[in-house]
């Protein structure tokens, strides 16, 4: 028990919901109220060998969206009085994630130490700092840790308007208990989820041209014609890139009729069927195409075979929003083939002329099957000019597979809705690697961690850089992170900007 994991609880109930919650995952400590027992209690405990530090106690809101029993795991925690430097503790995501998985209201947030209780007015103005709860202890406990994996997990038991001061305190306190408990097994995942590990990460990742060009096009569009813009769609398939731009004054909408005459409207990245481009000359609606180079060339690729008379496959996936352009293109002579069964159904007026094209983002193991029955089928169907699938899916499919066969778990960056992305899991999976679409740090299950020493990263092209550093830094803090990379293609390509958005 002594090299595992210790939890300092101030007071004896605080100490014995934990103890209730953790069961026998870790040693208790009553490691006692304020600053003063505290800071003790940490010179104590600094040089015992144990694994990992988790402070778990009740604390006060500074925020007036908390109330009695939600959990406010510490991101940062500073005892401004003292003049410390806030303690940074990187795994607070995850914890607060697993949290809420386990019905728990929790956030992750900074905690600041005080030496005394707080009145209204205080808290008021610590409010302004920032910080989403105070305590009176955890910055001292934490001195402990010396560099070992530490979390601090407060349950709030008073808030702004129900103060420590009142009546409330008494049910306030049994809530925050109940939470303290609760919270017990996610302290056990978590300190199960600590040790050293090497983070292998997949090059190239996150951000294509076509998805660079697409996010250009929407911030150029805002800073030329100013706010409101309208978008169609999902600019990208990624909600942060989406709320991104959405906080900068882009209106995303599923179809025109949401948008009003004569507003400046942007087709995403995924591309429109041309009526979709009828209606919006009819409407006299201002519109902007962000469509990737690389979806346009398979929309003309399909108006060709078309007009020589072709019967089109378009392998893809129904409801996409791309197979949905791609097959407006020429609804009379396409036909969505999803798997190697379909291809049965194709019933052509003439055999010998079948072609096939493809979704931009598939995976080209299961795409190349489906067009290997095809060709069975009619040995004379003709493909595409040049591949469909475009460079950045195929380049992130053989990164990910590189990186899949040396780790023990991948973890791939992107949205529920992103189709490349859900092509890089599959992809890492096929390679025998347990893997997991992630939408953020916080999506990460602390029991898929658990015995993982190498962990794969990659994101798919829809999903911003700055996500793959946001999960590494979550996981430092579970103990020491090396980095190392796997680069198999190096990518040069850019997109010009649509000519009416050239300066
Ligand atoms: S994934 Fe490929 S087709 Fe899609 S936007 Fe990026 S470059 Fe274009």
């Amino acid at each position: 028990m002594k090299t595992g994991l210790v939890v300092c609880s101030p007071t004896g109930v605080e100490a014995r919901a934990t103890r209730r919650g953790l069961g026998d995952a870790g040693e208790v400590r009553h490691s006692g109220y304020g600053v003063t027992r505290a800071a003790a209690e940490a010179r104590r405990l600094r040089d015992e060998p144990f694994g990992m530090l988790a402070v778990s106690g009740v604390g006060g809101s500074l925020s007036a969206d908390l109330r009695p029993g939600d959990l406010v795991v510490g991101t940062e925690v500073t005892r401004p009085a003292a003049g410390g430097t806030p303690v940074s503790l990187p795994s607070a995501p995850l914890v607060a994630g697993e949290l809420r998985r386990a019905g728990l209201r929790a956030t992750a947030g900074a905690i600041v130490t005080v030496d005394h209780l707080f009145r209204r007015d205080e808290r008021e103005r610590r409010a302004c700092d920032r910080a989403l709860a105070v305590d009176m202890e955890s910055a001292e406990l934490l001195a402990a840790a010396a560099g070992r994996p530490s979390i601090v997990v407060r349950a709030i038991s008073d808030t702004p308007r129900r103060p420590v001061f009142s009546p409330w305190v008494i049910p306030g306190g049994i809530a925050a208990l109940r939470s303290l408990r609760l919270a017990g097994p996610v302290l056990a995942r978590w300190a199960a989820a600590c040790g050293p590990r090497r983070v292998l990460l997949a090059g190239p990742r996150s951000f294509c041209a076509g998805v660079e060009r697409a996010i250009e096009v929407v911030e150029k569009v805002l800073e030329q014609r100013g706010s409101p813009i309208y978008v169609r769609k999902q600019i990208v398939h990624n909600t942060h890139v989406v709320n991104d731009l959405e906080r900068r004054g882009a209106i995303f909408v599923d179809e025109l009729d949401e948008v009003p005459d004569g507003a400046t409207v942007v087709f995403s990245a995924h591309g429109v069927s041309p009526e979709v481009r009828r209606e919006a000359a009819v409407r006299g609606l201002d519109a902007i195409d962000a469509t990737c180079p690389l979806v346009s060339k398979v929309h003309a690729e399909a108006r060709r075979f078309a007009a020589d008379g072709y019967q089109v496959a378009l392998i893809g996936h129904a409801g996409h929003e791309e197979v949905e352009g791609t097959l407006g293109e020429a609804p009379h002579a396409m036909t969505l083939i999803e798997t190697a069964a379909d291809v049965a159904r194709l019933e052509p007026a003439d055999p010998g002329k079948v072609a096939y094209l493809m979704q931009t983002t598939l995976s080209a193991d299961e795409a190349g099957g489906i067009a290997g029955a095809l060709l069975e089928r009619f040995p004379a169907a003709r493909g595409p000019g040049s591949d469909d699938i475009c460079y950045a899916t195929t380049n992130r499919q053989l990164a990910v597979r590189a990186i899949a066969a040396e780790s023990d778990l991948v973890l791939v960056a992107g949205s529920a809705n992103s189709s490349n992305s859900v092509r890089l899991v599959e992809t890492a999976q096929r390679a025998g690697t347990p893997a997991y679409l992630i939408d953020g740090a916080a999506d990460i299950e602390l029991d898929w961690l658990a015995g993982a020493s190498v962990v794969g990263i990659t994101a798919g092209a829809s999903a911003p850089p700055a996500m793959v550093g946001q999960i590494i830094d979550a996981l430092s803090g579970l103990g020491p992170v090396e980095v190392d990379e796997r680069v198999v293609a190096t990518e040069s390509i850019k997109f010009s900007l649509p000519k009416e958005l050239k300066s």
